[in-house]
């Protein structure tokens, strides 16, 4: 879908959230919605037309990428300078959306200030971000692209991986090759925790030198027009134990038993259970403290969350990671990644990397 398809597909729900328009300050959303990129910018959506503010830094920028909006160039905070027009404009009473979570309360405040009593602001729900859950074509095809180029990425980690090497030392190996090979930049700060540290979830790379023995692991992803790739995958240095090698099955396991749940209908929060049970099976469920995965998309997390007590259920055109682990402290953790698209009758994984136990 154009630009101009998803800002009317946004127009036609103004009015069921009893809203005349709706303020886009969250830069993912407004990079959706018409395609600007840059860091600086506000796009109001009325129902009639769209309006996109930004400063002069972007006029040449907004001017070239922005679609399906008229564009002003404005020397204030753009979401102010929004908020400005839009006053100087209206003959009637009107209420208009903000994106509560993505406007600061000074932003806001100011805002309050130059609308006249004839607007009224209101939170209106997370509207773009729901569109954004479900992936057209031609997004999946981007995202596609995004994850062959990550995934090509864990090559370099297997050749760098040694006893002795930093682990920062393989993160900037395979942040040098994801630049060369064409990424915008990773998708966030990568992560390779080695020996006691893979126990932490979110260990990025420290300058700690890779043990003799133990896991190490890898969570990775790149950004390729405009998408985000992320996977992880762990491996073994030195000979295995068997305690290290059921501990690596049992999150294998739990990671299939979570991708086997994902069906559209199917609620995330039984997706987040399914992988869950298989590692209580395996007595590692207090060992897996976070949730099984997230949206990914625009933003490296996004809706939906794969998580306990989430009630969203899956649709054709979501994707998803399936990313459940085991941490335990002293001994070393696993966690094992993929991204997935959600298809009519299941899912397809999209990471092509195998699940095998490599040791190094
Ligand atoms: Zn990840
Ligand atoms: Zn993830």
């Amino acid at each position: 879908m154009d630009h101009k398809g998803r800002q009317d597909r946004l127009r036609n729900v103004l009015g069921s959230n009893r809203i005349d328009a709706l303020l886009v300050t969250h830069l993912p959303n407004i990079r959706y919605l018409c395609g600007f990129t840059g860091s600086a910018g506000a796009l109001l959506v009325r129902e009639a037309g769209s309006t996109f503010f930004t400063d002069g830094r972007y006029t040449a920028q907004a001017w070239s990428q922005v679609q399906g909006a008229k564009v002003v160039i404005v020397r204030r905070s753009p979401s102010v300078a929004a908020g400005e027009w839009l006053a100087a404009k209206a003959k009637t009473r009107i209420t208009v959306g903000i994106e509560s979570e993505h406007l600061t309360v000074a932003e806001r405040s100011r805002l309050h200030a130059v609308l006249e009593k004839e607007i009224k602001l209101r939170a209106a729900p997370p509207l773009v971000e729901r569109f954004r859950m479900i992936k057209d074509r031609e997004e999946i095809e981007r995202i596609r692209a995004a994850v062959l180029l990550g995934a090509s990425l864990f090559d370099i980690a297997l050749k760098t991986i040694r006893p002795g090497v930093k682990e920062t030392e393989v993160a900037a190996e395979m942040e040098y090759a994801a630049r060369s090979r064409g990424a915008e930049g990773m998708s966030f700060e990568t992560i390779i925790a080695s020996g006691p540290r893979s126990a932490l979830p979110h260990g990025r790379a420290s300058d700690a030198a890779i043990p003799a023995r133990g896991f190490v692991v890898g969570d990775f992803g790149v950004i390729l027009s405009g998408y985000c790739s992320d996977m992880t995958r762990t491996v073994y240095v030195g000979k295995i134990t068997p305690k290290a090698r059921r501990m690596y099955e049992a999150v294998r396991e739990a990671q299939q038993a979570g991708l086997d749940a994902v069906k559209p209908g199917v609620s995330v929060g039984r997706v987040d259970r399914e992988a869950r049970k298989s590692l209580q099976r395996r007595k590692l469920g207090n060992h897996f403290t976070h949730s099984t995965g997230h949206g990914v998309g625009l933003e490296i997390h996004e809706a939906p969350r794969i998580a306990k007590g989430q009630s969203e259920n899956l649709c054709p055109g979501m994707v998803i990671t399936i990313e459940p682990g085991a941490y335990v402290p002293g001994f070393g953790g696993v966690r094992i990644e993929d991204m997935v698209v959600v298809t009519e009758s299941g899912c397809e994984v999209l990471t092509p990397t195998s699940k095998e136990l490599i040791t190094i």
